[in-house]
């Protein structure tokens, strides 16, 4: 089968002849339909000090898919062979703590798809039949291949109560934009996403119009406050960049007793402004994938019922010419980059 595989530890991915993966009792074997690009995958094609220290070679990358199984392990039973489906990235361990309690997104032994395991971008992906989710009719492919990192941004937008509620997200990348469609859907007041790229903020406007978008290097927060009808601030805070200042600037804008969910990843350590996280009482909440498997519950939900992410996606190209999906993600100008297999 064709893969694309980080075949040597320097910079680059590389379209290789593979073997189609063999399945165990609990597999499935997927015919991979459509791939998304992400971040990571990035960060895997840059061979950066995460991937170099991270990711074995050689590793067939990519995680975000959809596709449809095309062979089932002996003992898998509940799905059918044609079905449509995504699947969670994530393979967990079942005899954690965490685990037995239900939590399978908080299991310590967790391994990603296309960093850890053989992953999906490829003609042929073997995952584990607990790891499927059956995509229903109305969710094409190309939406079913974005559901990994929409789950990043319903998992972290669901973290806290939104109905009624004023919602600040730092940062407008896909991630960021899809985060602020769901609050939207989840009856949130007033959205604000800020960025410091124009691109993406004319994204974001594109993608959910009733946004109120900000640039942070032209216009100040504490001006808009005011404008949207605010006394005091917001009530929650979505940070979605990995940006210190953007962090900082959602510390002070919060009320009191506000709430911040953190998906945004910072490079290395940074500092944080305690005494006012402190002062203002606010509750901060880590968020690292998506809930197995109420995240991809409340998501196919939420599409069935009206959530429109599909201008999210930017640029498609056939897998062959991965070449232009990388120059396009790495540009800053993109938002969801899909490869047709
Ligand atoms: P992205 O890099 O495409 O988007 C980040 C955006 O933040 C960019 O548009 C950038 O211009 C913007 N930004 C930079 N400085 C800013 C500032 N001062 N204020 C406001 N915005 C600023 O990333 P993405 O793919 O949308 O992912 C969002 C974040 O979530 C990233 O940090 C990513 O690493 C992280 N992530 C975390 C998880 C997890 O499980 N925790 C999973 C996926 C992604
Ligand atoms: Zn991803």
């Amino acid at each position: 089968m064709k893969a694309l595989e980080k075949s040597k530890p320097e910079e680059g991915l590389w379209m290789v002849e593979a073997p189609v993966p063999e399945i165990g009792p609990e597999d499935v074997l997927i015919r991979v339909k459509r791939t998304g690009i992400c971040g990571t995958d990035i960060h895997i094609w840059n061979w950066d000090d995460w991937a170099s220290a991270t990711v074995p070679v050689p590793m067939i990358t990519g995680h975000e898919f959809a596709g449809e199984i095309v062979e089932l392990g002996r003992n898998v039973d509940g799905l059918t062979i044609g079905q449509r489906c995504s699947g969670e990235g994530h393979l967990v361990t079942h005899d954690s703590r965490q685990s037995r309690a239900g939590k399978f997104h908080l299991d310590p032994g967790t391994r990603g798809i296309g960093v850890n395991e053989q992953g999906a971008f490829a003609e042929y992906l073997r995952l584990p039949a607990f790891n499927v989710v059956p995509l229903p009719d109305e969710i094409p492919d190309e939406i079913g291949a974005i559901l990994d990192p929409l789950g990043n941004a319903v998992h972290t937008a669901l973290s806290f109560d939104l109905l009624g509620e004023d919602v600040l997200i730092t940062g407008a990348g896909p991630i960021g934009i899809m985060a602020a469609a769901v609050a939207r859907h989840a009856g949130a007041r007033n959205v604000v996403i800020t960025d410091v790229n124009p691109d993406r903020l004319d994204l974001a406007a594109h993608v959910v119009p009733s946004v109120r978008t900000v640039d942070v290097s032209r216009e100040d927060l504490h001006d808009i406050i005011p404008e949207l009808g605010m006394s005091q601030g917001f009530d929650v805070g979505l940070e979605m960049s990995g940006n210190q200042n953007a962090l900082d600037q959602m510390i002070d804008a919060l009320v009191m007793g506000g709430k911040i969910a953190l998906l945004g990843i910072p490079p290395g350590t940074s500092p944080v402004d305690w005494s006012s996280i402190v002062f203002k009482a606010i509750t901060i909440k880590g968020v690292y994938g998506r809930e197995m498997f109420e995240t991809w519950y409340k998501m196919i939900a939420m599409l069935q019922n009206g959530l429109d992410v599909s201008r999210v996606i930017t640029h498609r190209f056939p897998a062959a010419q991965f070449h232009e999906g990388f120059t396009a993600m790495k540009s800053g100008r993109s938002g969801k980059v899909v490869l047709d297999w």
